[in-house]
């Protein structure tokens, strides 16, 4: 009974629709998937769905982009209810954001001698939040750029010239939104930031648990996580941030799982979280 806790969709930059990446879970024999899309929860329902044809569990999960001390910190939220309207209304917000920074992101671009087009990237991006890695695929098309991961490595990663920050909250108003919207938040991939002290920070804002199991951690950084966990009672989780079945190196669906005990651990935290709010 294994489960993958950090998936994304073409909801927002995953390259597989929700039902997609639910059929993929089923046939490597997933007992639960934790949709985990930037910023919006639209695949969710879909996902659900298919979920029910194909007896797997799907987890109701967002995952923020906040930033702390100029790093990108992502924050995942458990459990959050899809239908808060303050949650809908921060959501947007967050979405606006990411659109207008892809706008200024395309003109540097320009700038630079791509022919990438805003419309271009929108329909790549179809109804799904836009992000860097459609606008990464539309670079691939120009030829310009071999892949993705190329068009990120030289021109769209943090200090590469095509590259725009996004106005963001801080990550303790990230764990404010998901619990408000009754979720439990969890630290995203801690390992691929430089931000350890930000965990004890953030306990006493309500953070729930660390993501130890990722793609990008090294055995010896899911030893120091799993401590930190101890130490200060939080909730192991884990899960491949699968984006698709090309784009991303180690992120293939299943990479990364923890048991199920995991899931009812999170859904035990969530109740409390609901009582609290209520
Ligand atoms: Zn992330
Ligand atoms: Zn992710």
């Amino acid at each position: 009974m294994l489960a993958d806790l950090h998936v994304h969709t073409t909801a927002s930059d995953g390259a597989e629709s929700p039902a997609e990446v639910v059929s993929r879970a089923a046939s490597i024999g997933l007992a639960a998937l934790a949709i985990a899309d930037h910023d919006t929860v639209e695949g969710i329902m879909p996902a659900v769905e298919e979920g029910r044809l194909k007896k797997v569990e799907v987890i109701p999960a967002i995952e923020l982009g906040t930033e702390y001390k100029g790093q990108e910190i992502h924050m995942l939220g458990y459990l959050i209810d899809i239908d808060d309207t303050i949650l809908q209304e921060e959501l947007a917000f967050f979405r606006n954001n990411r659109r207008d920074r892809v706008g200024r992101i395309i003109k540097r671009l320009n700038r630079l001698g791509f022919p990438v087009t805003r419309e271009r990237v929108m329909e790549i991006a179809g109804s799904g939040s836009v992000g860097r890695p459609h606008i990464a695929r539309a670079m691939v098309e120009t030829g310009r750029v071999a892949t993705v991961e190329e068009a990120f490595d030289r021109f769209i990663s943090e200090g590469k010239p095509g590259f725009e920050p996004r106005v963001k909250c801080s990550p303790a108003q990230g764990v404010g939104i998901i619990r408000r919207a009754g979720g439990v938040p969890v630290l995203a991939h801690p390992g691929l930031a430089d931000a350890d002290q930000l965990i004890e920070e953030l306990i006493p804002e309500g953070l729930a648990g660390i993501e130890v199991y990722h793609p990008g951690h090294t055995p010896k950084l899911v030893n120091h996580y799993l401590e930190v966990c101890e130490r200060f009672g939080l909730v192991a989780t884990g899960g491949s941030d699968y984006h698709g079945p090309e784009n991303r190196k180690n992120n293939f669906l299943g990479a990364c799982t923890v048991q199920y005990r995991v899931v009812e651990l999170i859904k035990e935290l969530g109740k409390k979280e609901r009582g609290h709010t209520c």
